[in-house]
C-alpha cells in the first residue's frame, strides 16, 4: 500500500522552490581534510568578536536601553541606525540621501525578496546577467518571473527588442538586477561606461535598477567606479528621482549571522518596502541593530582594512596557484575584490560531474558554475572561493584540483 501524502496542495509559484545546489556543496565542507573552494562565506577569524559581546553585555545591563532593545520596534528599522548609513552612502559611494531614505531588512537577501513581492506579477520579466547571483534567482523566482539576460557591458539589444519579448510572454520588464562590484560569481566589476547603459536602458523601458552592493568594501587592487545609485542621482538631480533600489549589507564586512542589511531609494519606495517589512517580519531583531550600529560605528573602517588585506592575500595566492598549475584549457577571471574567482574548463568538458572527482580524489570541493544560470548554460565553468582556505592550503589544494583536470 502506498503511503498517503501528508503535504497540502502547494500554490503554483512552489514548484518554482528549489533547493540551492550550493547548499548541497556547501555540505562538502565539513568533511575532515578536504580543502574547500566552495564556500563563499567569510572567514570567522575576522568577526569582531570581542566587540559584539562587549556591547551585547552593555546595552543588556542597561536597564533603560535593554528596556528598548528587547522590545517591538518600528518597521523600517533602528533611526541612529539608518542615519549611520545614510552618511556612510554620502561619505562611501557619493549617495546623498537621509534616514527616510533607508529600511533596514534581514540581511541583503530578505531585500532581494521584497524587491520580488513589490515588483513581479506573474510572468513580469527581471532581467538578470548570466551568470547571475542564485540567492537573486531564488528570491525572485517564487514571484514566478521570466527572466531575459542582461550583457554586462555591451548592450547590443535595443530596449525595444526587450520590451517586446517581454510582451510576447505576457508581462512587461519590472527590473534589472545587477552586482556591480565583485558578482557574485564571477568577481567581475562593471565599468562606469556600462552603468550608464544600464541606467539608460532601464529609462527607456522604464523599470527598476537593483544595485547589489553585498561585495563593494571588498576592493584589493584597482580604482573604485561610481555605483549605479551615484550616478543615476547625478543624471536625474536627487534620489527622489531615482529608479535605482540600492541594497547593501553588514555580512560580509561584520558578521552574516546577525542578518542586517538595508535598502536605500527614494522616499515612496522605501515607503512600499516599509509596508512589505511590517507584513513579512514587523522588523528586524531590536538588539542586534542597536549593537551593530555601535560595533559599525566603531570598528567598520578597521573591519574594512582587515577584511582587504586577508582576502587580498588569498586572492593573490589563487592566481599564482592557478597560473602554476592549472593545465591549458583552463581560464579563469583576475577579480580586483570580493570572494571569488570564476573559471572554466575547456568547451565540452562537465564542471559537475568533476566535482565527484575532485572531492574523492584530490579532497578538494568548488561549485559547479550551471545553477547560476538562467538558461541551461555554463556546464563547463566553476566557481572558487578563496576566503576560507589559507594561502598555503589554496596553493596545495589548487594543485591537487590541476591534477584532476589535467587527467580528464
Ligand atoms: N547578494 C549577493 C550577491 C550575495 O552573494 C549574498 C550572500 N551570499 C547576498 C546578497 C545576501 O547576503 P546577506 O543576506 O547576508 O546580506
Amino acid at each position: 500500500m502506498s503511503e498517503a501524502t501528508a503535504e497540502p496542495r502547494y500554490a503554483a509559484r512552489a514548484s518554482r522552490m528549489r533547493a540551492s545546489e550550493i547548499r548541497e556543496y556547501l555540505k562538502l565542507i565539513d568533511q575532515p581534510g578536504l580543502i574547500s573552494f566552495a564556500g563563499g562565506i567569510p572567514d570567522p577569524a575576522l568577526f569582531p568578536a570581542a566587540a559584539f559581546a562587549e556591547t551585547y553585555a552593555r546595552v543588556l545591563a542597561d536597564p533603560a536601553r535593554s528596556r528598548s532593545a528587547l522590545q517591538y520596534s518600528v518597521s523600517e528599522g533602528y533611526l541612529p541606525l539608518r542615519q549611520w548609513i545614510a552618511a556612510r552612502m554620502l561619505s562611501d559611494r557619493t549617495i546623498a540621501c537621509t534616514a527616510d531614505n533607508v529600511v533596514i531588512t534581514s540581511g541583503s537577501q530578505q531585500a532581494l525578496d521584497f524587491i520580488g513581492k513589490l515588483l513581479i506579477s506573474t510572468g513580469d520579466t527581471a532581467l538578470v546577467t548570466a551568470p547571475t547571483y542564485l540567492g537573486a534567482l531564488m528570491a525572485f523566482n517564487a514571484y514566478e518571473p521570466r527572466y531575459d539576460t542582461l550583457p554586462l557591458d555591451a548592450t547590443n539589444r535595443t530596449p525595444a527588442a526587450y520590451a517586446d519579448a517581454a510582451d510576447r510572454a505576457g508581462g512587461t520588464v519590472k527590473l534589472a538586477y545587477a552586482v556591480p562590484d565583485f558578482a557574485n560569481p564571477t568577481g567581475a566589476t562593471m565599468s562606469a561606461a556600462a552603468r550608464v547603459k544600464l541606467l539608460e536602458l532601464a529609462d527607456a523601458l522604464d523599470c527598476a535598477v537593483v544595485e547589489d552592493t553585498a561585495y563593494t568594501e571588498l576592493r584589493f587592487s584597482g580604482e573604485a567606479v561610481p555605483s549605479l545609485a551615484s550616478l543615476e542621482i547625478a543624471r536625474k538631480g536627487s534620489i527622489e528621482a531615482s529608479r535605482v533600489i540600492h541594497c547593501g549589507t553588514f555580512s560580509k564586512v561584520m558578521a552574516p549571522a546577525l542578518r542586517i542589511g538595508w535598502i536605500v531609494a527614494a522616499k515612496p519606495i522605501v515607503r512600499r518596502f516599509v509596508l512589505v517589512k511590517q507584513a513579512a517580519d514587523l522588523h528586524s531583531g531590536t538588539l542586534d541593530q542597536m549593537v551593530m550600529h555601535e560595533v559599525a560605528d566603531a570598528t567598520f573602517d578597521t573591519q574594512i582594512a582587515k577584511v582587504r588585506a586577508s582576502y587580498g592575500a588569498r586572492r593573490d595566492a589563487m592566481l599564482a596557484a592557478l597560473a602554476r598549475h592549472m593545465p591549458k584549457g583552463v581560464r579563469w577571471s583576475q577579480p580586483d575584490g570580493g570572494m571569488f574567482v570564476w573559471a572554466s574548463l575547456p568547451e565540452g568538458q562537465d564542471a559537475a560531474a568533476l566535482v565527484q572527482r575532485a572531492v574523492s580524489e584530490a579532497r578538494v570541493a568548488y561549485v559547479p558554475g550551471r545553477a547560476f544560470f538562467t538558461d541551461g548554460t555554463g556546464a563547463n565553468t566553476f566557481r572558487l572561493s578563496f576566503t576560507l582556505p589559507t594561502p598555503p592550503e589554496i596553493e596545495d589544494g589548487i594543485a591537487r584540483l590541476a591534477r584532476v583536470f589535467a587527467t580528464v
